[in-house]
């Protein structure tokens, strides 16, 4: 016989699972908005790559040096000028 109780307590459990899962799930999404932000701050740091100067042969960051063609980087105009002459 399944009395009120029972189904009561069924209907209790069930709450429980479908608010535990909505909890689970929040969390998750948290986690998930997380790692999000990590992958921003990783970029960040592939902008502050070092490349070598193609004349004199010194490491500059990518944003600082003069670039030449597709993979060469030059620390200063004045490198830059006599690897073109
Ligand atoms: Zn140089």
């Amino acid at each position: 016989m399944i009395s009120i109780r029972s189904i009561l307590l069924i209907l209790f459990i069930w709450f429980l699972l479908w608010f535990g899962r909505r909890y689970i799930q929040k969390i998750k999404q948290n986690q998930y908005n997380e790692p999000n932000i990590n992958p921003k701050t990783a970029t960040g740091e592939q902008s502050k790559t070092m490349v070598r100067c193609d004349y004199c042969g010194i490491y500059i960051p990518k944003e600082e040096a003069l670039s030449f063609g597709k993979n060469q980087y030059y620390c200063c105009e004045a490198h830059r000028a006599r690897m073109l002459k």
